[in-house]
């Protein structure tokens, strides 16, 4: 049974449909992403599944309890990452942790979740004088405080250099290594193709794939395509007889050397008839196909680098 189960979500601001219809579901110590571009409904379809708002119609479940019935019970399985832009300036990082911590009847050790997530030396520190990562860190920490089963993190390393960014990707998998299932919601590929064992790409309220990155990626349109490099230039008929192979749909020769693109079988049909010509490519090259490919071809929006 999935630890959390949303189905045919759908909710409208006045005249604007941000949730159409979205399902998903988490499995015990997965992490599933929500990818989407701005606007997307991606905010919107958590806070449903937490149940800080009430969806227009569709079912959520978090471990087999409804959060708009019986919020309390899931309040407590349920950690949601707050905004950290939300806690006051002047607030130390052990107070905010020791206030929430308070809200809840089992809570983590503070010091423990402190050396977690890197902020001990931290603990005297002011909100306002942490650096964004930390900021960031302290936000998760306090999502975990209650010992959730579930932790819902939203745009976590939206603002973060990539150096922290880093960081913060290290320690979601250290939370998720000590058991706690993961909904991650966030606009960089990167983020999810690194973390996310499956993905729920979201455009215009609407769930427009989901899968492994392996599985999305392997869906995306277009050829298998190669690239290779020679010490001398081939001669133009065995280019012409490169180009003549059935797995062969097109080879360029340009700047970057010999471009080729087809099925994937072309490129061993390639160097098997370059090795009977004794032409030997001084660099082989293979262009994958990413998340980013299939997120542009499927949603409305250009991704954020
Ligand atoms: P995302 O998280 O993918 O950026 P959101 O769920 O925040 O998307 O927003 C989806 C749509 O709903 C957007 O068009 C947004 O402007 C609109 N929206 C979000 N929150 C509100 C709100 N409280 N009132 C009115 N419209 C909203």
């Amino acid at each position: 049974m999935p630890v959390l189960e949303a189905r045919h979500l759908r909710k409208a601001y006045g005249s604007t449909l941000a949730v159409d219809d979205v399902s998903l579901t988490l499995e015990e110590g997965q992490i599933v992403a929500v990818l989407g571009p701005n606007g997307a409904g991606k905010t919107t379809t958590v806070e449903m599944i937490a149940g800080l708002r009430q969806a227009d119609a569709g079912t959520v479940r978090v471990l087999g309890l409804d959060p708009q019935a019986d919020p309390h019970a899931v309040r407590e399985q349920l950690g949601m990452q707050l905004q950290a832009a939300r806690l006051p300036g002047r607030i130390t990082v052990a107070e905010a942790v020791q206030l929430y911590a308070s809200f809840y009847t089992d809570p983590a050790d503070p010091a423990e979740l402190l050396e977690l997530l890197g902020l001990t030396g931290k603990v005297d520190t002011k909100f306002k004088d942490l650096s964004g990562g930390q900021q960031q860190r302290l936000s998760i920490a306090l999502a975990l405080v209650g010992r959730p089963k579930i932790a819902i993190l939203d745009e976590l390393t939206t603002g973060l250099d990539p150096h922290a960014r880093r960081e913060v990707w290290q320690l979601i998998e250290s939370v998720r290594g000590s058991g706690v299932s993961i909904l991650l919601v966030t606009h960089f590929m990167e983020e999810a193709e690194r973390l996310a064992d499956r993905v729920v790409i979201v455009d215009e309220g609407r769930v427009v794939a989901q899968g492994s990155p392996t599985e999305l990626t392997a869906r995306a349109e277009g050829d298998y395509a190669f690239q290779m490099q020679f010490a001398e230039q081939l001669p133009a008929e065995l280019v012409e007889s490169l180009r003549r192979l059935p797995e062969v749909t097109d080879l360029t020769i340009g700047d970057h050397g010999c471009t080729v693109t087809g099925l994937p079988m072309a490129l061993p049909a390639v160097v098997g008839r370059l090795g009977a010509a004794d032409r030997v490519p001084t660099d082989i090259h293979t262009m994958t196909r990413s998340l980013e490919d299939v997120f542009v071809q499927l949603t409305s929006e250009v991704p954020v680098p």
